[in-house]
């Protein structure tokens, strides 16, 4: 193979997915990223194969939520209030989606790319050591009382279009369900046929193990410039040096916003930062992974332990953690999970790569041979192989059996085909 490989930038979960699929698809590819495997949002996430997440965060009623949140003590949404400023712009864009026509057309946008994730992340790993990694399992919607479930309307409307009807569980048959469950959880909204990831972190880590052993090249450098000759890409600069290429691939997550400065495209994109805390050596877990929804974190037995991830912090990626998120999300497990003992936390943020309309950007850009594959939100480690496959169709020149358009990347990178919205 004497042809310039094509270059991914960023390993984590669309990076190294579309890595393996370009490389089945006979490509010679590398993969690049500035740290280990999977240590950006796909490391600490609530390892949910989130099929049932299509309506997104952008519904109608966000415009009394928020209010109603920051005049909150106890409440699952943080902002770092200095950041403001500069975040404006891209929150202007982001609550112009809250309304139902918007709503509608996202979930029908974000259906193709998050419900079969279960048998996408099957097929990426499939006949390899690394099928124990994906658990089938049921997912469950954890409401305090059969009111609050009721509240939800909206959203189950929505899921509904999906085809995802919920089985609803009351009183003391909440606790027989899930007998981690205190009194102060009264209803179950119950999803079949769901699945998770019991350790999203060592998954991708084994995953670009696999990508190498299959022939692939992993580097690990800092990509600062990606150059273009006559209108299309020729090589990536690093700290390491110069690689040619003949395609590249940016899935960096939260971090695209900056490679896309390199080619002079200003994508509005910001990060809705997350947390979690892992409860070491739990005396018990849930038997089924969970949605706190009052709460707002995802609840996932691991092999590290029980982890619970999720809430919302408005604010810049490359300030660090704050206290509150953690502080909050502790003191909601304990009065989901009442009776829970542990020998020790441990404590995570990360950085969901949020786009104004809670699609992320899969295509190629202008016919520059430079493709991107970011801003999944909360959806990125359940849709990642399902973007990885298609950037690599789009690149073989197999035409997607969906409808690309929503996730052109020319929407919201300035300089291409469609102006910003
Ligand atoms: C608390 C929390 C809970 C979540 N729960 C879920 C869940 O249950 N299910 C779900 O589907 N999603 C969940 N998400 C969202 C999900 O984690 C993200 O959408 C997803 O991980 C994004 O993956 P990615 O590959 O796009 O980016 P990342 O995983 O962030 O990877 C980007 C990579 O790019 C590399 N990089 C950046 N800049 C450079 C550079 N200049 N040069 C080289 N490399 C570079 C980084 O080092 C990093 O490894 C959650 C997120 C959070 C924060």
């Amino acid at each position: 193979m004497n042809q310039k490989p094509i270059i991914v930038i960023g390993a984590g979960m669309c990076g190294v997915s579309t890595a393996i699929w370009l490389q089945r698809f006979g490509h010679r590819v590398i993969l690049i990223d500035k740290g280990q495997p999977g240590l950006g949002a796909s490391f600490g996430n609530a390892g949910l194969l989130a099929q049932w997440a299509v309506d997104p965060v952008t519904s109608p009623k966000l415009w009394w939520k928020v209010p109603k949140y920051l005049a909150q003590q106890n409440s699952p949404f943080f902002m770092k209030w200095g950041y403001l400023p500069s975040m404006l712009p891209w929150l202007v864009k982001y609550m112009s989606h809250a309304n139902d026509n918007a709503t509608r057309r996202i979930v029908q946008d974000l259906i193709p790319i998050v419900s079969d994730a279960v048998e996408q992340h099957k097929s990426l790993v499939r006949s390899t050591t690394l099928e124990k990694w994906i658990v089938d399992s049921k997912f469950s919607f954890v409401y305090p009382s059969e009111a609050a479930f009721k509240q939800d309307a909206y959203s189950w409307k929505m899921k509904s279009i999906a085809g995802l009807i919920p089985k609803v569980i009351l009183g003391a048959a909440v606790q027989e369900e899930e007998p981690i469950l205190g009194p102060a959880m009264g209803c179950l909204a119950i999803l079949e046929g769901q699945g998770h990831v019991t350790n999203p972190g060592q998954y991708i880590a084994e995953l670009v193990a696999y990508f190498v052993s299959e022939g692939g090249q992993f580097i690990q450098a800092n990509v600062f410039d990606i150059q273009k000759r006559n209108g299309v890409v020729s090589h990536i600069d690093t700290d390491l040096g110069r690689f040619d290429c003949r395609k590249a691939v940016i899935t960096a997550g939260i971090w695209s916003k900056d490679l896309m400065k390199m080619i002079d495209l200003n994508v509005p994109m910001e990060a809705e930062r997350g947390y979690h805390v892992i409860f070491e050596n739990p005396s018990e877990l849930p038997r089924n992974p969970m949605l706190m929804t009052e709460g707002k974190f995802g609840v996932n037995p691991m092999e590290m332990g029980l982890r619970c991830a999720g809430t919302v912090e408005l604010g810049d990626h490359r300030s660090g953690p704050s206290v509150d998120p953690i502080e909050y999300i502790r003191k909601q497990s304990q009065r989901a999970f009442p009776n829970l003992q542990y020998s020790g936390t441990q404590e995570w943020m990360g950085s969901r790569p949020s786009t104004p309309d809670s699609l992320p950007l899969i295509g190629e850009l202008g016919q520059s041979g430079i493709f991107t594959g970011f801003g999944h939100q909360h959806v990125g480690l359940t849709a990642g192989p399902k973007t990885g496959r298609l950037i690599a169709q789009l690149i073989n020149n197999n035409s997607p059996n969906i409808d690309m358009s929503p996730y052109a990347p020319g929407r919201y990178a300035v300089g291409t085909s469609k102006p910003g919205s």
